[in-house]
């Protein structure tokens, strides 16, 4: 960086990437396997085939309260709503923007804990954005959730709620533009997913196992993002799930990222670029690299010129470039904080420059804005 560039705060919060054993949330039908439920079931003293039952209820009629599956005996529904089906999210304010379009919720969990959901209608596909920790122990300092730290692991059950509460209200026609389907999960609310790696793997393949054992949400239409917690992403690309990979990148070099995403004291850029790399190769998807574009921190001409370098991999095709591709965010600004989003020409100037390259970029909508839709930060207005 060069003495005229703004220089980001230091001060850092310490990296936590165990999160606190508290407030274990309680085992829900969408946390067990297809063979634990035939399992519980039985357990309960019923018959095997009421496992079917109960998945169709939850992951095809999207219904999760078992007072309503009047297919079953009244004694049955309590024992389920019980044991099996609890309420895992309660919601707390639910804004909507974009004539509606957008839909953000914060959520209180059985323990209190604030997390956020956001889904978004777009003419050919609706996305939904889940958290995957309450807090996040990564620090960077740009983030409103990051300032808040780590309070614990989201369960794979929390996490599939979100989808599932979304793709109810869309079935349902709550959602502007008629009934519809959620085709797009994307891993990019509160917390790294890669830090709570079993939750989320399980979660994500419940997510793409076919109905009526799952939500059949194909895995092309799953994003799952990371800060580039490099042997977690290693393991990611060994699970035979063709989710696309997105890297925060954030910074092309190591001076600057090391501030602004704190893993990188751990994992540098080239480790994380390589092991990101390493999984298009292997699954075939190309990369998404984040870059959340702030002013006069990360949005030089020659930063784009570097994250051009820096990514580009001989054979890869596309001059280079083929396996990866490039989002970049007008930084949602978190109030008081010093990071703000960058000026519009210099946007402008940025993507130029990648795409004369021959990188393909893309600069994000800014969906929600006036709803506080950056991660973290109706949590932390809430609390
Ligand atoms: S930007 Fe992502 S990884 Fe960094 S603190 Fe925020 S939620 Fe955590």
């Amino acid at each position: 960086m060069n003495s005229e560039e703004t220089a980001p705060d230091r001060r850092q919060l310490p990296l936590v990437f165990d999160a606190p054993k508290r407030g274990k949330p309680p085992k829900h039908w969408a946390d067990l396997s297809v063979d634990d439920r035939v399992q519980a079931v039985q357990t309960m003293g019923m018959p095997k085939f009421r496992a079917q039952q109960l998945s169709r209820h939850y992951f095809e009629h999207l219904n999760n309260d078992p007072q309503e599956w009047t297919d079953l005996p009244g004694a049955l529904r309590d024992e389920l709503a019980e044991q099996l089906f609890p309420r895992l999210l309660d919601p707390v304010r639910r804004l909507s923007t974009d004539k509606g379009m957008t839909q953000k919720t914060l959520w209180r969990l059985h323990d209190g804990a604030l997390v956020e959901s956001v889904l978004m209608r777009y003419p050919k596909r609706t996305t939904m954005c889940v958290s995957s920790q309450a807090g996040c122990g990564m620090a960077c300092p740009f983030c409103a959730t990051g300032k808040g730290g780590l309070q614990r692991n989201m369960s794979a059950a929390e996490i599939v709620e979100q989808v599932v509460d979304g793709a109810r209200a869309l079935r349902a026609g709550e959602i502007p533009g008629g009934a519809g389907r959620v085709n797009n999960i994307v891993f990019m609310g509160m917390g790294e997913p890669l830090a709570n790696y079993k939750a989320v793997v399980d979660a994500v393949r419940t997510i793409v196992t076919p109905e009526p054992n799952g939500l059949g949400i194909s895995a092309r239409g799953v994003t799952v993002s990371t800060v580039g917690l490099v042997p977690a992403i290693r393991k990611l690309t060994e699970e035979g799930l063709p989710v696309t990979l997105a890297l925060s990148l954030h910074a092309p070099d190591d001076e600057l990222r090391d501030t602004l995403v704190p893993v990188n004291n751990r994992w540098n850029v080239a480790e994380a670029v390589d092991a990101a790399y390493e999984y298009s190769q292997v699954t075939k998807r190309r990369v998404s690299i984040e870059y959340a574009l702030m002013r006069d921190i990360n949005d030089q001409a020659h930063r784009a010129d570097l994250l051009a370098d820096v990514l580009r991999r001989k054979g890869s095709g596309a001059r280079g470039y083929g396996w990866v591709h490039v989002n970049l965010i007008p930084l949602n600004e978190v109030p008081g904080s010093e990071f703000t989003r960058s000026r519009t020409e210099d946007m402008a100037e940025f993507v130029r420059r990648l795409e004369s390259r021959g990188l393909a970029a893309t600069m994000r909508d800014t969906r929600g804005d006036e709803i506080d839709a950056a991660c973290g930060q109706l949590a932390a207005t809430e609390s």
